[in-house]
């Protein structure tokens, strides 16, 4: 071990702590962020605005109009939208969400205000979820291993933001069962630019086919499994998702990563059985979180580490390796 490698990983150590209390925002803001516009998008499609008709007749017919009634309510919704106040990953400053209190410089140190806090709000003493500073410590933990694996390096920036990406829609699905397509598609095309810029070391090709038939794999599963039952299994998040994956580890890790995601799976169904979370209430965990806990598995164990536990994942793997 070089001793320059210790200090890299603190370091970068450090600035995941930081990170990580950003990516709380991030989780906690996005989805938010994201039922504001669907709503605003929503009552907008029922008004007629400047002359233009509204959907209403596009999709009913041309001599169809909004019914008034339901045109006069979307105004309304429309204005009560456009008062509300500005909200964004930058603004309003983050508050206590239990009495509002305004969180003060020192009180969103990372792990350090949790504790000096006793994980509680300095005005209200409302109890702040271990979540905060548990993603922090994740988040720091994930940058220290990429710099100690990579150096300061373009590489372990790659591999860092590719670590962010995942907390976030692991959380963001765990709470929404949603996949924010922003994030989605940053991960895609920075799978896609890593492998380009010779970073990742997964041949351009790869990455795209990985791309290609981690978003075909997945979509074809849904649609037989819908044919089949009915019902619907996944959603197209997942498959963006495991097209992001495929181009950050390859073609030939789809097989691995899709199974690693169902030991996750069974892990973290366990888990959150036993922390009660799924026991009163039927909704199913989606599979976004168990692909975002593949990744990250992928990561931290390493991709050759992967090749060696589960060979039979790769049939080609000769052809490739
Ligand atoms: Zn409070």
């Amino acid at each position: 071990m070089l001793p320059s490698q210790g200090v890299d990983a603190a370091l970068a150590g450090v600035l995941g702590l930081l990170v990580g209390s950003f990516l709380n925002v991030v989780v906690y803001r996005t989805p938010v962020m994201m039922y504001r516009q669907w709503l605003g998008e929503a009552v907008g499609n029922l008004m007629k605005v400047d002359g233009v008709p509204s959907l209403w007749s596009l999709v009913f017919g041309p001599k169809t109009n909004t019914p008034p009634a339901l045109e006069t309510a979307a105004g309304e919704a429309a204005k009560s939208i456009d008062a509300l106040p500005p909200f964004s990953l930058a603004r309003p400053a983050s508050r206590c969400g239990h009495c509002g209190h305004q969180i003060r410089w020192y009180e969103n140190v990372p792990v350090l205000s949790y504790l000096f806090l006793r994980g509680r709000c300095s005005a209200c003493k409302a109890s702040i979820s271990p979540r905060y500073p548990l993603v922090e410590l994740v988040t720091g933990a994930l940058f220290a291993l990429c710099a100690w694996r990579y150096g300061l390096s373009p590489t372990a920036a790659l591999w860092a933001a590719f670590a962010a990406l995942l907390v976030c829609q692991f959380l963001i699905d765990l709470d929404t069962q949603y996949l924010p397509d922003s994030l989605n598609y940053a991960l895609l095309w920075l799978g896609l630019i890593g492998a380009a810029a010779g970073l990742t070391r997964v041949p351009l090709a790869s990455a795209v086919w990985g791309a290609v038939f981690g978003y075909l794999g997945l979509w074809l599963v849904f649609h037989a499994y819908r044919l089949a039952t009915g019902k619907e299994g996944m959603g197209y998040g997942d498959f963006k998702l495991l097209a992001a994956l495929g181009a950050w580890l390859g073609a030939d890790y789809l097989i691995a990563i899709v199974l690693v995601s169902s030991l996750v799976g069974a892990i973290l169904g366990t888990v959150l059985l036993v922390v009660g979370k799924l026991a009163h209430k039927d909704v199913p965990i989606s599979f976004g979180p168990f692909l975002a806990g593949a990744g990250l598995v992928c990561l931290v164990a390493g991709p050759d580490t992967v090749r060696q536990w589960i060979p039979f994942a790769f049939p080609l793997g000769a052809l490739t390796s």
